[in-house]
């Protein structure tokens, strides 16, 4: 399957409350899924683990999963329960650099977006404005970091 998408999500915890992919994986198997539904889990330190093998499809944005590559940074949600972009610095150097080696393997990666750039475009403008989505995974603006110039 060409995958011409990253989507980057959270994992809608709170800052400063760091989960391992073993966690995740937990947590989507109790919902019945057969496992972790991310293929790269950013912990709060900066390390990447890996999810579910990025040869096969995930499940994490509806709709998406076969045509892309889903990231979760640990965090998304300030101390009050709040979406927040709570990534630390060593977060977001690791997604960059997680991002830029994905685009090298895989030259069909055309975009990266936010899951929350997924919701449906409720008044069918082509764009997906804050007032369409429908969660805000992953608390901040993706678009506006990654830019693909290839
Ligand atoms: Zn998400």
């Amino acid at each position: 399957m060409m995958r011409d998408t990253i989507v980057i999500h959270c994992s809608a915890t709170r800052v400063g409350h760091d989960v391992t992919a073993a966690v995740i994986d937990a947590w989507h198997r109790d919902r019945g899924f057969w496992s972790i539904g991310y293929h790269y889990v950013i912990c709060l330190d900066g390390s990447i683990e890996a999810g579910r093998d990025v040869t096969l499809d995930g499940a994490h944005c509806m709709g998406w999963n076969a045509r892309s590559i889903g990231i979760c940074y640990v965090g998304g949600l300030n101390e009050a329960g709040q979406p927040c972009d709570t990534r630390t610095q060593p977060q977001k150097e690791a997604l960059h650099k997680l991002v830029d080696a994905l685009c090298l393997t895989f030259p069909s990666v055309k975009q990266v977006i936010g899951h929350r750039d997924a919701s449906p475009d409720a008044d069918g403008n082509g764009v997906i404005t804050p007032n369409e989505f429908l969660k805000s995974c992953p608390c901040f603006d993706v678009k506006n970091e990654f830019i693909i110039t290839k």
